[in-house]
């Protein structure tokens, strides 16, 4: 499949007529030199927002079995795009190649998960509270309720994740499996990327007959695009995953409209790890050896990056933070996803150097290209860190600080001093289940993800999983960008009251033609047969 680098418009292929621009390996810091790709202009975005509009009502009535076959379509399309994706993927963000055939997998295995999902029927909480006519003094009319798609959602292509997070990631999956038509923004950062696997869903749209507006992809850079998209009345929900100031700047446009739209924005998250004394005095060196690997993990360049770590000072903690060290020095520099992130890593780098009683305790290797990031690891107190709030901002890159504090209390008084995060890691022994149980208190209200003596990164897609917190590691705790459950950001629930057969939606009808798990009168019921 050739690369043109146009703009995927419904079913057509359009040049946009905006500034150019090429997509750059951060490798090499080199443009690569074909295909030239525009940003849309204004007309391209309102276009693809129009027919977004247009194929929504088509879309939602389509049978969940046959979104099933295109979430497939496109997962089997991507497999076919083979080497050819992975090293455009590689090229534009510096991302090893078997790090890429990892996140493959996992995207084409969310598509897949959704699918089974919409089979499963279990999505559109059925729910039925039949008819009480003799009910005194007020008879109860037949009440039904099931869940319905919201509308046209844009999606913002993430630039960690080439793959996952993108054209065809997480949020686009959960919004066409939801009947929602999907307008993704493509990032700047993996453009040809972004056009193999919005040619590939392009195609699954059509080979399955589905109406034209369900997918576009559009090139923008500099905010333009990206505030037209948010800002136009057809679309009615948006997916981010980004800084904590786009995601901000997204959701004031989306506040700002005449009809506000809810964003559900992924910003930023350190990802607190507690150190508990037992673990500490049991396991000092392996939980060092797990945690150099994970801070390096990508870069650095997970939303669940492990960016500090709280532990009871004293000898044990000495053997830690040496051992973590001595790891981190080992771990080779790696490319980031562009330069652009390179140097914010180098300001977040700065910014806690400049910080007082802050220490570097180790770097790891030196890096031999212009936007490789060098993983450091930094020491300070509890006490500083309460006098100084900044060190406690994400680092976007494989750079973590040791927090030491003078007992469990001060661990505590931490956690409840927390912003929202995506995680939190508590190391533990039997011995330190009392303070754990007082710690897992807190940090159910701060974080999205508990996890015991693990790291936070690696993100399973399942049911069970939540990839969201509180503010501001998302823009709303109630939801998870991971998992099957991410598909209910993109519905809202409908009640029928007394409808007739003939008007209820399938999932509602009397003989349970989607053959679905339904609640009837509180009682969760399986299909017959
Ligand atoms: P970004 O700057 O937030 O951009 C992400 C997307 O949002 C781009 O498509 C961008 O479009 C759009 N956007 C940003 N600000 C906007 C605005 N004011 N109005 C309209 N659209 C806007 O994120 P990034 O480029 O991926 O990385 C920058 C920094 O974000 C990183 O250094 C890191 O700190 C953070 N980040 C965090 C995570 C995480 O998971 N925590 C993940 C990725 C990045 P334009 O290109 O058109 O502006």
């Amino acid at each position: 499949m050739p690369l043109t680098g146009e703009q995927i418009i419904g079913h057509q292929l359009i040049r946009g007529q905006g500034r150019e621009l090429l997509a750059i390996n951060p490798a090499t810091e080199e443009a690569i030199p074909a295909p030239v790709f525009n940003c849309a202009s204004a007309n391209l975005v309102n276009q693809a927002c129009e027919l977004a509009d247009q194929a929504f009502d088509s879309l939602r009535s389509t049978s969940p079995e046959r979104r099933a076959q295109l979430l497939e379509a496109i997962a089997d399309g991507i497999v076919g795009l083979g080497a050819t994706l992975l090293e455009r993927a590689h090229s534009e963000s510096g991302l090893p190649l078997a790090r890429l055939e990892g996140e493959r997998g996992r995207t084409v295995g969310q598509l897949r998960l959704f699918a089974s999902v919409l089979r499963q029927g279990r999505w559109q909480q059925a729910t039925f509270d039949s008819a009480l006519p003799d009910r005194a003094p007020l008879p109860r009319p037949d009440l039904r309720m099931c869940k319905v798609a919201l509308g046209p959602v844009v999606v913002f292509g993430a630039s960690n994740f080439p793959l996952a997070f993108s054209v065809a990631g997480g949020d686009t999956a959960s919004a066409l499996a939801a009947g929602c038509p999907v307008i993704v923004k493509a990032h700047r950062a993996h453009l040809g990327t972004s056009e193999l696997v919005g040619r590939v869903i392009q195609q699954a749209v059509q080979q399955l007959e589905l109406p034209e507006g369900t997918f576009s992809l559009v090139v923008g850079d500099g905010n333009d695009v990206g505030q037209q998209l948010v800002s136009h009345p057809a679309v009615k929900a948006v997916g981010f995953t980004g800084s904590r100031s786009g995601g901000l700047a997204l959701l004031r446009a989306a506040a700002a409209r005449a009809e506000p739209i809810p964003v559900y924005a992924e910003m930023s998250s350190v990802n607190p790890v507690f150190l508990l004394p037992g673990a500490l005095a049991a396991r000092a060196e392996t939980i060092a050896a797990g945690f150099a690997d994970a801070l390096a993990l990508g870069a650095g360049q997970f939303c669940t990056n492990p960016g500090i770590l709280l532990a009871v000072a004293g000898p044990e903690l000495e053997t830690f933070v040496a051992r973590a060290g001595a790891c981190l020095a080992d771990k080779a520099s790696q490319t980031m996803l562009t330069a652009g992130i390179h140097q914010a890593y180098l300001t977040g780098l700065q910014r806690i150097a400049a910080q007082p009683d802050t220490a570097l305790v180790a770097a790891g290797q030196p890096p031999s290209g212009a936007t490789q990031a060098q993983g450091h690891l930094y020491r300070t107190t509890f006490a500083n860190v309460a006098a100084n709030p900044q060190l406690l901002e994400e680092v976007f890159g494989p750079a973590a600080i040791v927090i030491s504090c003078q007992s469990v209390d001060q661990m505590l008084a931490f956690a409840r001093s927390l912003d929202g995060q995506l995680t939190a890691t508590l190391q533990l022994t039997e011995q330190d289940l009392e303070v754990a149980r007082s710690l897992v208190q807190t940090l159910e209200k701060k974080a999205g993800r508990l996890l015991v003596n693990g790291f936070p990164t690696g993100v399973e897609v399942c049911d069970a999983m939540v990839h969201g917190g509180p503010f501001p590691a998302t823009s709303d705790s109630r939801s998870t960008s991971v998992g099957s459950t991410a598909i209910e950001r993109f519905l809202r629930p409908v009640c029928y009251q007394n409808l007739p057969d003939a008007l209820l939606p399938d999932a509602l009808k009397q003989d349970n033609p989607l053959q679905i798990w339904r609640q009837l009168d509180g009682v969760a019921t399986a299909p017959l047969g």
